[in-house]
């Protein structure tokens, strides 16, 4: 088990997220799908120039809801991450002068852009939820899987779990003023608004998008 501190330069990233970009909630979906989409396209790339060796499989995302556990949960069988991938990638957020851009483009209507552009997409989850899993597996033969726990403030949890398949699940809490996104509809509509196109299919409560 490991425990640390994100490493932001602002005090504390996300109540400027929750703030500034009030509007534009549900654009942490498509950040997420677009993640997940990413990281089967990194895994094809790998398998092209003879990395990855095993059986790719059906490349595709998946989104779940549990409204008892009040969760949404975006999965992927693509990349996957280690322990240090995630302390790379993840925890390491480097983001100089987060608070001026944000204060500069307040009221812009912007957000979704911005959030986009700074590399800030995973950490749009925060804006709906108190508290958010990885649960990862490497691509790598023999990888450990490992679980990530974050509940929105800088402290982190990160520590060694198991997972048969490769691939990552997002899993996020829903917070009470966001419950609209435990609703099926509410998320089917998202889901058809900004994942249509994408170059592997998104499976949403066993029907694909
Ligand atoms: P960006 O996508 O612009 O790099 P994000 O905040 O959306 O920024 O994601 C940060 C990084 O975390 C990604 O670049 C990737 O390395 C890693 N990551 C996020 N989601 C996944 C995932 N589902 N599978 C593998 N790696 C991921
Ligand atoms: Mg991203």
């Amino acid at each position: 088990m490991q425990k640390g501190a994100i490493r932001v330069q602002t005090e504390n990233i996300f109540p400027i997220i929750k703030k500034f970009l009030y509007s534009d909630h549900e654009i942490f979906i498509r950040e997420l799908v677009s993640n997940a989409v990413d990281a089967t396209q990194k895994l094809k790339t790998l398998a092209g120039v003879g990395e990855f060796k095993d059986e790719l499989g059906t490349l595709e995302v998946t989104v779940k809801l549990d409204k008892e556990k009040k969760t949404l949960t975006i999965s992927d069988n693509g990349v996957g991450m280690t322990a240090e991938e995630v302390d790379k990638y993840i925890n390491q957020v480097a983001f100089s002068g987060a608070e001026e851009f944000l204060k500069k483009y307040k009221g812009q209507n912007e957000g979704a852009n911005i959030i986009g552009h700074f590399g800030l997409g995973f950490y749009s989850s925060f804006m709906v939820s108190d508290q958010v899993e990885i649960f990862t597996r490497s691509w790598r033969p023999d990888a450990q899987a490992v679980r990530w726990e974050c509940d929105g403030s800088p402290e982190y949890q990160l520590e060694e779990t198991t997972k048969e398949k490769r691939g990552t699940d997002i899993v996020l809490h829903i917070n009470e003023e966001s419950e609209e996104f435990l609703d099926e509809n509410r998320i089917r509509n998202i889901l058809e608004k900004f994942c249509k196109f994408l170059p592997v299919p998104i499976q949403f409560e066993d029907k694909q998008i």
